[in-house]
């Protein structure tokens, strides 16, 4: 793999992501967005590429889930000690907010891959007593505060971490990747660098063309909503007059706002969206962008339950240097498939009892429903008919379901979400025991993808940019059961990966058509096969693994950034055409 990665490319990629989830102990994450970051890199230093990561400390982490008997959110900090789990650096640097000099430390986490390569990541700290007691703040919490907090956080992030990676003496680095527009300030660093040393009083095309040589911009987000504007007279204040100056001659301001999506579409060699149904979407909202699509994927190894690793390491032992190799899983006798879900199921359970005191049952039909509570995710769309699901659980076999998820604290959507979920859950009593665990995280996470029967996902179509817990449960052979949105409209083939909620027309739910499809996969495909042919159900457990954990995992992804992303020199971004694979064919005997 190291020749490989040499061969590739040998210049370094930095890697910038307003959160990262590096490790269970480290709360700087709110969902999917850092947990791709985290399995990104850990996936990079398991294939020796060269890379490092930047991000903010968040010394306060997101934050700590309290749920009343009623399911209302509370917050509290979730402080947590950098002095004990990082390593802090000497260097520092500054930017300018407000024209106050803004002085930037970083302490650095290595994530080791499984033949030693590390790569570092860097989290950038304000706390520093040189520094104001507010701008003391600007590291503390991820996505917290109001928009212009935010944005002095954007200015740490692409500002700031640019100039400590000159600091550190990362001159080497090549290529950046802005893992979503957070960071996309960092082109205004790479401009003035160019400003700097050219001695430019206005930014030229051959400017802009420069910069965006060497960037490289993944959008999560499909739906405009969700894109991070500030508006001019905020960007002037934090920044000064001239970088907006500069900003402005070049068109970032979109209706007197920047635009962070836009700032980086400006600025990147290559785009991408996360699954290929995003890239229509993006496509759509940004139609004068060449974009494609690298499908998101997860860190085998991270979201492996133990009783599996097992098994995999006694029947493929390759797959975890090579996740190709779990496409051999489709030869994995039945009962061992299901002698390791029995083990994970039990883990989930004894955690389940050891958190909230309930003993569910290792026999009956377990659903994991658990991700960001944000209101398109609609945690709540199996509960559309209750009298429906109960008469299911009573006449076809008994259902559990447990759900996890943490609503951003000013999202009174994503709250509301929960409350139901807990009105659903009383009004079902004992009928279909409902569970809501608290604090849902990296570790919960873990056990709960691994665990369940079935894995469910019900996002309104087409909010979904890819999803990527389903994949995490497809490596533990957990079939999923999903609306045909993100990932699963390509890792979706009925009865052999899982089963579809509704059908793949149209990129916009149907709701009344899409509840119809839930229960009546439930009563008349799921349930009867899990409880009356458990053989079967078993052969979708094993084929999950072999086609979708073989694809659907973090070194399949970092080998498609690297091939299509990372490298500098493709010849069709110089101007040529690429060989077609058929032209390719046609000269193999020539050239034999
Ligand atoms: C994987 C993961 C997510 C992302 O889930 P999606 O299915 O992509 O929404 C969010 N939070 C945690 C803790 C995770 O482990």
């Amino acid at each position: 793999m190291t020749e490989l990665s040499e061969i590739l490319f040998n210049q370094t990629v930095a890697y910038f992501s307003m959160e990262v989830a590096v490790n269970p102990a480290i709360p700087t994450y709110s969902g999917g967005l850092g947990m791709l970051a985290g399995d990104s890199l850990r996936a990079a230093a398991d294939l020796s590429i060269p890379m490092v990561g930047i991000s903010l400390l968040h010394r306060k982490g997101y934050f700590r889930q309290h749920l009343d008997a009623w399911g209302n959110q509370s917050e509290s900090p979730a402080v947590w000690s950098p002095e004990d789990l990082l390593h802090p650096l000497p260097n520092r640097a500054s930017v300018s907010i407000e024209g106050r000099d803004v002085q930037i430390r970083a302490w650095r986490y290595l994530i080791r891959g499984l033949s030693g390569h590390a790569i570092p990541i860097y989290f950038l700290d304000t706390a520093l007593p040189e520094n104001s007691p507010w701008d003391q703040t600007l590291t503390d919490n991820l996505y917290g505060g109001d928009d212009h907090y935010r944005f002095c956080q954007e200015v740490i992030l692409g500002l700031g971490g640019y100039a400590m990676l000159r600091e550190i003496g990362c001159a080497e680095v090549y290529t950046y990747h802005m893992n979503e527009g957070h960071s996309a300030l960092l082109s205004l660093a790479l401009l003035e660098e160019r400003h700097r040393t050219n001695g430019l009083k206005q930014v030229t095309v051959a400017d802009r063309e420069a910069v965006r040589q060497r960037c490289v911009f993944t959008t999560h987000t499909p739906v405009p909503a969700g894109i991070d504007k500030f508006p001019y007279y905020m960007v002037r204040g934090v920044l000064g007059e001239e970088p907006t100056a500069v900003l402005n001659s070049i068109e970032c301001f979109y209706e007197g706002s920047l635009n962070m999506t836009n700032l980086a579409l400006l600025f990147s060699r290559y785009i991408n969206g996360v699954s290929m149904r995003h890239e229509e979407i993006s496509r759509g909202m940004f139609p004068n962008y060449p974009i494609s699509s690298i499908t998101n994927g997860v860190h085998a190894l991270t979201w492996t339950s133990q009783p599996f690793q097992q098994l995999f390491d006694r029947h493929i032992p390759q797959w975890c240097r090579d996740n190709l190799y779990l496409r051999y899983a489709i030869s994995i006798p039945l009962d061992e498939i299901k002698e390791a879900h029995a083990q994970s199921k039990q883990r989930l359970l004894a955690e389940v009892q050891k958190r909230t005191g309930v003993a569910l049952s290792p026999q009956a039909m377990t659903m994991g429903f658990a991700r960001r509570a944000a209101e398109y995710k609609r945690a709540d769309l199996l509960f559309s008919d209750l009298e429906r699901l109960k008469r299911i659980a009573s006449q076809v076999g008994p259902i559990q379901i447990i759900y996890g998820g943490k609503a951003h604290p000013r999202d009174e959507g994503g709250k509301e979400a929960i409350r139901r979920v807990f009105q659903a859950a009383a009004a079902l009593g004992d009928a279909v025991p409902v569970l809501y665990l608290e604090e849902y995280d990296m570790a919960l996470a873990k056990h709960l993808c691994a665990g369940v029967d079935l894995w469910l996902n019900t996002p309104l179509k087409p909010d979904e940019a890819s999803g990527t817990s389903g994949m995490k449960a497809s490596l533990n052979g957990v079939p999923s059961l999903s609306v045909l949105d993100g990932w699963w409209v390509e890792g979706h083939v009925e009865g052999f990966t899982g089963w579809s909620v509704g059908n793949a027309w149209g990129s916009e739910s149907d709701p009344s058509k899409e509840i119809a499809s839930l229960y009546d996969k439930l009563e008349y495909v799921i349930l009867p096969m899990f409880y009356e042919r458990p053989q079967a159900y078993a052969e979708v457990m094993r084929s999950s693994i072999a086609l979708n954990g073989s694809f659907y995992n973090a070194q399949r992804m970092m080998f498609q950034y690297m091939e299509n992303a990372y490298q500098a020199e493709k010849p069709e971004r110089a101007g040529y055409a690429a060989p077609t694979c058929a032209l390719a064919q046609e000269e193999a005997p020539l050239a034999g």
